[in-house]
Parts: structure tokens; sequence; C-alpha cells
């Protein structure tokens, strides 16, 4: 059900100087105060991968019909390609609501800054609400979602490593909500979904993509940093993929026992991003003092990992009773301010 087409990029030896969408007016770096009742409404959708971001952005969309329009605020999913691979939500999957900045940047443009995001970001918020919609911004890379909410943004500043204080004053009214899951459980998910995208021909997607010479992870830029590229990229070095499929290859012990190695390295490094994400956020809320409302989502993933879950009925049942139901609650009252 994936609209990916085939993807037959080769990155340039060299990136160009000035990407395509960052040949425009960069405005003021900064915004005067307003205060909270004329700021613009903002729905932010926050958690680590995997936690059910999108599934919930389009769960509440459809509850409020024809409310919001969602803004991507994953860095990888910005650009074309890899949307197996950088798990975007499939064209189906989204039910005719609009998404803005989600695979639209060609990779070889370059990479996108925080900077440049939160212009692009800031005029899609502006063009939703003029069309009296309210913008739903949904993603987990907190670095994008900080550059784009700060009243104050200071580029090239990592507010996250620098020790650098996190401001609390932010130039949309915004209503946060946190889907989380203990990390133990969601550990567990993230390894059954590296295993599903690889059934549904992630392995296929990277051989399209990678470069099998390039594994210097020094020169990795934009999309070739999503995890699954740098992690198969030495896997193709050894075997580079053949015009056929990968599984008409004789079953070589070796290559199987490389592939494994892959495998585990993804799913290690998914978890990593999941932890690093929700420490991350864990700033925001702490000292940024942003106020996150934090959905629990262990019992909805802890049936998805059971194996007596028949069909997923029983992680839905959880899923929207426990995230769903909780979050219309609290974006009904921050919609009826
Ligand atoms: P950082 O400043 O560390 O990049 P961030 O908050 O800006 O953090 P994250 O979303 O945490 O951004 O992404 C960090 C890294 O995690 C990316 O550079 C990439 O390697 C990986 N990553 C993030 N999102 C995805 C994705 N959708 N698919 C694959 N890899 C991803």
């Amino acid at each position: 059900s994936l609209s990916s087409p085939a993807v037959t990029l080769t990155p340039p030896p060299s990136l160009p100087q000035k990407p395509r969408w960052a040949r425009m007016d960069s405005g003021p770096a900064t915004t005067t105060a307003v205060p909270l009742g004329h700021k613009d409404k903002l729905v932010v959708i926050m958690g680590a991968t995997g936690a059910g971001k999108s599934r919930l952005s389009i769960d509440l969309a459809t509850h409020f019909p024809s409310c919001f329009e969602i803004i991507n605020s994953d860095k990888m999913q910005v650009y074309k390609g890899l949307d197996i691979t950088t798990n975007k939500i499939p064209v189906p999957d989204r039910l005719g609501v609009p998404h803005h900045l989600l695979g639209q940047f060609d990779p070889l443009d370059g990479e996108l800054t925080p900077a440049e995001f939160r212009q692009l970001a800031g005029q899609a918020v502006s063009a939703i609400t003029s069309r009296r919609k309210v913008p739903m911004l949904v993603g987990g890379s907190n670095s994008l979602i900080h550059a784009l909410l700060v009243d104050r943004f200071e580029p090239g500043v990592d507010v996250f490593q620098d020790c650098a204080a996190i401001s609390s004053e932010l130039r949309y009214n915004c209503c946060f909500l946190w889907v989380d899951a203990s990390l133990t459980v969601l550990a567990d998910y993230l390894s059954k979904r590296v295993d599903e995208m690889l059934d549904s021909g992630m392995l296929e997607e990277l051989a399209e993509f990678c470069e099998p010479e390039d594994d210097d992870l020094a020169i990795r830029t934009g999309l070739r940093k999503a995890i699954g590229v740098p992690e198969f990229s030495r896997f193709f070095k050894k075997y580079p993929p053949i015009c056929e499929s990968q599984k008409a290859r004789p079953d070589d012990p070796v290559r199987r026992g490389a592939y494994k190695e892959a495998v585990r390295a993804i799913k290690d490094n998914t978890c990593q991003l999941a932890k690093t994400q929700i420490a991350k956020i864990l700033r925001l809320r702490v000292a940024g003092g942003w106020d996150l409302q934090r959905l629990d989502a262990t019992e909805a993933f802890r049936a998805v990992v059971t194996s007596e879950d028949d069909d997923g009925k029983r992680w839905s049942e959880i899923w929207q009773k426990q995230v769903v139901e909780a979050s219309v609650k609290i974006v009904k009252r921050f919609l009826e301010q």
C-alpha cells in the first residue's frame, strides 16, 4: 500500500552550496512576544520512534473532522524516498488528512537544517490557520519541534547538547501530547516492527538507495543518516545487491550471519534512538517547563508484543481507550478555550 516510487538515488559527490529550499527570504530569526490568547493554536504530538504518533494524529484528525492539517516533524521523513525505512505513514492510512513537509524534499538538495524547518513549518502553520484549520505537528525530532516553537531561536545552537537553557516562551498556543510507553515494552515492539519493515521490502528499498562503496559515517548527511542506511551499506559492501530478489541467492551461512548482524544493529540503534528521544522530551518538560501531557501506551504495546492478541483487536481496544479517548478529552478542552 506504500506509494513508494522506485528509489534510484545516487548521492552527489558534494552537496550543492545552496539547497533549493534555502533559496528564500530567511525573515527575522526572532519574533516579538504575543499574549497567549492571540497566538495561533497548535497541537503537538511528541514521542519516541514507534510510539504511535502518526496513528494518534489520524485518530484525532478523524475525530475532529476537517479541523486539522498535519505538519511532519520527523527529520528523516521530510525527504523523498526510503518510505519503508523511515516509516512514513502510507497515503491510504492518511485518510485524506492533508500532510505538510512529508516526503517533500529531494535529499540531493542537501540537509534541511532546524532553521530552515522553522521557516518552512512556520509558513505551513500560517497557511493552515489562514484556512481556519488547526495545525498538528507530528514527529519525533525534538530539535525540529524546538526550532519551530520557541519564540527566540538561535540557529546553530543544539539546545540538547550544549547545556543551553530551554526557553519556555513559545510563539504558538500549544497543546502538547506525549505518547509514551515503558522502554522495555517499546523495545520489544520496535524489534517486531523492524522485522515487519523487512517483510514489507526495506532491504530492497535500501538496496536501491545505498552506495556499497560508501560506508563512511563522516560524510553522511540528510536521508543517508536514516537508521538502516549505514547498517545495510556495510552489508551491501560485502554482499552487493544483485538484480533479482536478494532471496534468490544461494543460502550462504556467512552472508546470513552478516544479514542478521545488520538487522541486530538496526534494532539496537532504533532502541537507542527511542531512549535519546525520551531523554530530550523530558528535558523539554523539566528544563523548559513545557506542559507536556503524557499518554501511556504501554498496555497497548504489551498487547501487540504478546502473542495472545487476535488480529490486533485487543491492541486497538486498549489504544482507543487509554490513548485516543484521553487525547480527545485534552484536545477538546484546548480547542474550546
Ligand atoms: P539529533 O539532533 O540527534 O539528530 P533530533 O531530535 O534532531 O536529534 P531525531 O529524530 O532524534 O532528531 O533523529 C536522530 C537520528 O535518528 C537521525 O539522524 C537518524 O539517524 C535517526 N532517525 C530519526 N528519525 C528516523 C526515521 N524516521 N527513520 C530512520 N532513522 C531515523
